[in-house]
C-alpha cells in the first residue's frame, strides 16, 4: 500500500512520460506544428513550420498540458483494452457524439492561452485536418477518442501563443512594452 506521506510529484518524469506516450501513440510534434501552421498561415504569411514547432514545444512544457495528455491517452488505452466500466466503455470505444468529456479535458489545454485558442480548437475540431484524419479513423483498431481532441487543443494553444507573441513583437519593435501591461 502506498504511503501518501511518501508521494512527491516528479515533474521531469511527467514530462518524459508525456513525450514517450505521444510517440507511442504515433503523434509527432511536427504533425501538431503542421496543424498550428494551418491555423495561422493566413494571418502570418511568413510563419514557418519551425516557429510553429517551437510554440508547440512551449505548450507541451506546461504541466496542465502534460496532465491532460497522460489522462487522455490512459483512457484511450483502457478503452482499447476493454477495461472501462459499462456503459462508459462502449461510449468511449464508439466515440459517442453526445459524450463530451474528451473535449472538456482538452479545454484544460486551450485555457492556458486564452480565447484565440478556444476558437481555433472549435475550428480544427469541425474541420479535422492533417493528423486528425488518422486519429479519427475508426477502422484501425486504435481508439483516440481523447487524443484527437488533445492534439487539436495543443495545436490551437500554440496558434494562440503565436498570436500573442507576434503582437508583443510588433509593440517591442515600436519601442513599446510588448508583454502584459499593468493598469496606470
Ligand atoms: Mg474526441
Amino acid at each position: 500500500m502506498s504511503n501518501p506521506g511518501e508521494y512527491a510529484l516528479n515533474s521531469k518524469a511527467v514530462a518524459q512520460a508525456t513525450a514517450e506516450w505521444l510517440a507511442k501513440r504515433g503523434v509527432t510534434k511536427r504533425e501538431i506544428a503542421e496543424l498550428t501552421l494551418f491555423l495561422q498561415k493566413d494571418y502570418y504569411p511568413d510563419l514557418t513550420l519551425r516557429e510553429c514547432e517551437e510554440n508547440v514545444d512551449a505548450v507541451l512544457s506546461k504541466r496542465e498540458v502534460q496532465n491532460a495528455v497522460l489522462t487522455g491517452i490512459q483512457l484511450d488505452l483502457l478503452a482499447e483494452e476493454g477495461k472501462l466500466m459499462a456503459p462508459l466503455q462502449e461510449m468511449i470505444h464508439n466515440d459517442e457524439g453526445l459524450y463530451g468529456c474528451d473535449e472538456i479535458l482538452a479545454l484544460s489545454i486551450v485555457n492556458v492561452y486564452g480565447s484565440i485558442g478556444l476558437t481555433n480548437f472549435g475550428y480544427v475540431d469541425k474541420l479535422k485536418p492533417g493528423i486528425l484524419v488518422r486519429l479519427n479513423d475508426k477502422h484501425d483498431g486504435e481508439i483516440h477518442t481523447f487524443l484527437d481532441d488533445i492534439v487539436g487543443a495543443i495545436a490551437a494553444a500554440a496558434a494562440s501563443r503565436i498570436a500573442h507573441r507576434k503582437q508583443a513583437e510588433r509593440e517591442e519593435a515600436r519601442g513599446e512594452r510588448g508583454e502584459d501591461v499593468q493598469l496606470p
